[in-house]
């Protein structure tokens, strides 16, 4: 008889405090993994050592406890995994598919001066202006000598031509095109960091045999750089979707940087846990 039990998982970054957007979140995933008799794991998102901070990571577990939520133990943390996301790194390497750019953000502000008309990611932020045959192979080894910082850069374009354009399927389970070159040559790695967001979260959901990622709707565009890695890695791709966001009276989304009121501020003002699973479902 199969073993085979959908796993659904939250994984949140220890580098603030969570609001009722992260609860909104956590709540529709064990709720989805209660539904389906699946596992509900807990990931801990803590590549960036200078952000996250241990009390941030207490405060997590303390608010999914106070929400009433129970998840699988071992909680699996990013940051002991460094080894692991290596490998992956090495392995895209090996295809040809990585480089080095040494352009400090002054340099890609100073190159796009005057470019409005320059593409920009689905998050807003510049396409990377420099092409990769820009910088000779000699010139990257002499500045790596040199110990210069540098950000390890996946070719989109060599990317693509390998494995064709990946598909996904949406909520209504009809078959999307991901079109991960929106990203231009995202950041997979820097040099004291064998790995980012993007690397990180592939490789743990294929090591936590995740079969469902329901997440943000803020996350829609990245799924096409996981879907593009899993297939350049060759790992099963989970079922993907992408829930509502809770919005500020303002429109904006609920964020950590922006001030949001936490859970443990609502807490403190005395809201119930019900209370809190009612407003972070609406
Ligand atoms: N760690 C990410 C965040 O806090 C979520 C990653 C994911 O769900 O894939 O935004």
């Amino acid at each position: 008889m199969s073993s085979f039990r959908p796993a659904f998982r939250f994984a949140p970054s220890p580098n603030g405090l969570l609001h009722l957007g992260h609860a909104r979140s956590a709540l529709i995933n064990a709720r989805m993994a209660q539904a389906a008799g699946g596992r509900f794991l807990l990931r801990i998102e803590d590549i960036d050592a200078t952000r996250c901070r241990p009390e941030f990571e207490a405060a997590i577990y303390q608010d999914l406890g106070w929400l009433g939520l129970e998840w699988e133990q071992p909680v699996r943390r990013q940051s002991e995994h460094m080894q692991t996301y290596r490998g992956a790194l090495e392995r895209l390497g090996a295809m040809g598919l990585v480089y080095e750019s040494f352009e400090s953000r002054g340099d890609i502000r100073q190159a796009l001066a005057g470019r409005m008309d320059w593409p920009r990611d689905p998050d807003g932020a510049p396409l990377f202006p420099f092409p990769r045959a820009a910088m000779s192979d000699a010139e990257r080894a002499r500045r790596r000598q040199a110990g210069e910082p540098f950000a390890l850069r996946l070719d989109m374009t060599a990317a693509l031509e390998r494995v064709g354009r990946p598909l996904f399927w949406d909520e209504a389970g009809a078959p999307v095109a991901a079109r991960p070159e929106l990203w231009g040559d995202v950041v997979i790695a820097r040099k004291d960091t064998p790995t980012s967001y993007h690397l990180a979260v592939v490789v743990d959901d294929a090591v936590q045999d995740i079969s469902h990622v329901v997440r943000g709707a803020d996350l829609y565009e990245a799924t096409a750089i996981h879907r593009l890695l899993q297939e350049l890695l060759g790992l099963s791709a989970p079922a993907y979707s992408h829930h509502t966001l809770l919005l500020e009276p303002d429109g904006r989304k609920l964020s950590k940087s922006r001030g949001s009121e936490s859970l443990q501020a609502l807490r403190a003002n005395g809201m119930t846990p019900e209370e809190a699973r009612r407003k972070a479902l609406r």
